[in-house]
């Protein structure tokens, strides 16, 4: 078990009795909204790894038991099918907040349960929080910069999102939950955190959910084309999971609300991409070009000096 000491400045919060864990820090309880998810589930890994009980919120919409069995068993471990569209009453310690739809094809699936999602489901963890004083950290997104007019994004951007477009049930949904959260720390007093989460991959993505890293190395896989929307000269800047999980660690440990970009600032065209894929997987694998859809950011790329400073943390894998 990996063990950390919270530092003197970080005083412990949320109001559960704890037991000890190890030298220098209690055991927490912690909830993971969304936890059966691609993010979740290794965020999940690395809290129960520590010494930490973690509770999971999930409605398996996108998320997968699959992704968890390997914890069943574990005393320190419980799962609770739950909508977090409904109001839910337990005890914690800290709640990280990622239930959410992340893939575009499965976030416009029904926009409106998106919505909801996105603001009911993020009042929900808040009014939690609230009740009980634990400490909630919201998983936002790049989406809140839209099509970005500046390059590279700093948190100071205030964005350029379209509120009547298709992606906006999700962009939308998710500046509204930055509001909520930052009004339930201004009005309430709750211990926010707030982290923009740039393109993530890495294992237990689910394959067919639509986003460009599976697509391309599942089409590769197959044999397929790897299909390019648009002309593929927009760009993405593509972070693996363990760097992310790290960051949203250090952000919830640490003394800063917020948002913090985390991501890694490496950029790449959607055709160097799909090269990357090529040299790595198949090099016949062909390219086709399909049209690209509604309100497609054409460039991303995060600044990371705001957690480099203040969080000690930048993505160690390309
Ligand atoms: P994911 O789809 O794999 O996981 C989302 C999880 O939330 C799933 O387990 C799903 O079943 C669950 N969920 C969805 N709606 C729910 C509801 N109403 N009630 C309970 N559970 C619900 O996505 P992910 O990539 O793991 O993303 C996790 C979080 O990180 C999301 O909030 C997403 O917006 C954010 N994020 C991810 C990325 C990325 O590249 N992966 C980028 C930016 C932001
Ligand atoms: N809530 C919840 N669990 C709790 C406390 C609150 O699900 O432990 C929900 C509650 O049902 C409400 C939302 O969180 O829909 C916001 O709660 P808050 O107390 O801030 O607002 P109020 O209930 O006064 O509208
Ligand atoms: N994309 C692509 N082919 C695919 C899937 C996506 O070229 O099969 C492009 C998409 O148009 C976008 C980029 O890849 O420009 C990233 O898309 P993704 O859905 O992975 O995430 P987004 O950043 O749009 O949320």
């Amino acid at each position: 078990t990996q063990e950390f000491s919270v530092s003197n400045q970080n005083p412990i919060h949320g109001k559960m009795g704890r037991v000890p864990v190890g030298i220098g820090r209690r055991r927490m309880r912690i909830v993971v909204t969304g936890g059966a998810g691609f993010v979740g589930s290794h965020l999940v890994d690395k809290l129960i790894g520590r010494g930490d009980e973690v509770i999971i919120i999930d409605n398996f919409f996108t998320g997968r038991k699959e992704n968890v069995v390997h914890l069943f068993g574990n005393p320190r471990f419980e799962l609770i099918r739950h909508d977090v569209v409904e109001p839910i009453l337990l005890e914690v310690d800290q709640i990280y907040h990622l239930a959410c739809p992340a893939s575009p094809v499965h976030y416009k699936y029904n926009p409106v349960k998106t919505i909801k999602t996105n603001v009911m489901g993020t009042l929900n963890m808040l009014g939690l929080a609230k009740r009980v004083g634990a400490r909630f950290l919201l998983t936002s997104t790049s989406e809140v910069y839209g099509d970005p007019l500046q390059h590279p994004q700093k948190e100071t951007y205030w964005g350029n999102v379209n509120p009547i477009g298709e992606r906006s049930c999700y962009d939308e949904g998710k500046r509204t939950a930055e509001t909520l959260t930052m009004d339930y720390h201004r009005g309430d007093g709750v211990e926010v955190r707030i982290a923009r989460i740039f393109n993530t991959y890495g294992p237990r993505m689910c394959l067919d959910d639509g986003r460009v890293v599976s697509n391309f190395v599942a089409q590769a896989i197959r044999k397929q084309p790897m299909t390019v929307y648009g002309d593929g000269k927009q760009t993405r800047s593509f972070q693996y999971v363990s760097d992310l999980v790290d960051g949203l660690v250090a952000l919830m440990e640490g003394e800063h609300i917020g948002p913090f970009n985390l991501g890694n600032p490496g950029e790449f065209t959607m055709l160097e991409l799909a090269e990357v894929v090529k040299d790595t997987i198949d090099p016949s694998a062909t390219i086709e070009y399909k049209p690209n859809t509604a309100d497609d950011p054409h460039m991303r790329k995060p600044d990371i000096s705001k957690a480099k400073e203040l969080l000690n943390w930048e993505p160690k894998y390309p």
